[in-house]
């Protein structure tokens, strides 16, 4: 089956609104001919409104880096599934490793947060992955199938508008060592069988898997060029125009030109 690919840029705790309409305007005006893959933007929280206005006239779509659960209430510092959508973003990151690793995002609050995505029409990246020392002990599949299975495994596939699977190893993540083409692309078979064994054999093979971990311009084409690998999540190179717009255009061949703006 022939998946669509997905580009997607994790700003992640990264620039200002200034910054951050600046970046959007030159990777709109970079990306606008590209209509044959999905383009997404997560900005911080402040600079949802102002990216998704910048881009609304073009096919770059935009997602926040996480919500809450409730749709109102007393959660300070917290923002809504309905706050997200009122942005004019379309997306969620959900279970990014600093999520789980530093604010205690484990599968039951994620499938709480799914379950919000759901009834809200949110499009949703599920981001999963093992750290360094549970390969090298070899429970790289324990630990996916444990995260799918605990995130996903009190849903129907179809009551997703989109959800794409995010394969982010931790040990590549910022660190300039990214998976080998090999490695990622078997880790994204074990989430496809995962995805078969929660949902069905056609969800793993329709769903996109998209690997995230030091994606750079110079390593994506021959990532891109795995059969289970739909796309990249990408941090620290989304927040260059130049990086990000070769990441997007990876098998194009204007995929480093910028217009001067
Ligand atoms: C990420 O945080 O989602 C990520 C993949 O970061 P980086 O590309 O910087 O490794």
């Amino acid at each position: 089956m022939e998946r669509r690919a997905m580009m997607a840029g994790n700003w992640k705790m990264n620039k200002t609104i200034s910054e951050a309409i600046n970046l959007a305007v030159r990777l709109k005006y970079a990306c606008n001919s590209v209509d044959d893959r999905d383009v997404v933007l997560c900005p911080p929280y402040p600079s949802l409104k102002p990216v998704a206005e910048t881009v609304s006239d073009s096919p770059i779509e935009v997602g926040a880096q996480n919500m809450h659960y409730e749709s109102s209430g007393a959660f300070t510092g917290e923002i809504s599934p309905p706050m997200v959508k009122d942005t004019g973003a379309g997306w969620v990151i959900l279970g990014h490793s600093e999520r789980r690793q530093y604010f205690g995002e484990e599968e039951k609050i994620l499938a709480r947060k799914l379950s919000a995505a759901v009834e809200h029409g949110l499009k949703v990246f599920l981001c999963v992955g093992e750290s360094e020392a549970q390969r090298e002990a070899g429970e790289v599949d324990s630990v996916l199938s444990r995260q799918l299975t605990g995130a996903l495994g009190e849903f129907e596939f179809d009551q997703f508008e989109d959800i794409v699977i995010a394969y982010e190893p931790i040990w590549a993540i910022g660190t300039g060592n990214t998976a080998s083409p090999e490695q990622a692309n078997e880790a994204h078979q074990i989430v496809r069988k995962n995805i078969a064994e929660i949902f069905s054999p056609e969800a793993a093979e329709k769903i996109r898997v998209v690997y995230g971990g030091s994606v750079k311009p110079h390593n994506v084409e021959e990532l891109m060029a795995q059969p289970d690998i739909d796309g990249a999540l990408v941090g620290g190179a989304s927040l260059q125009a130049e990086d990000f717009t070769a990441i997007v255009k990876y098998d194009l061949e204007d995929r480093s030109s910028i217009p001067g703006i």
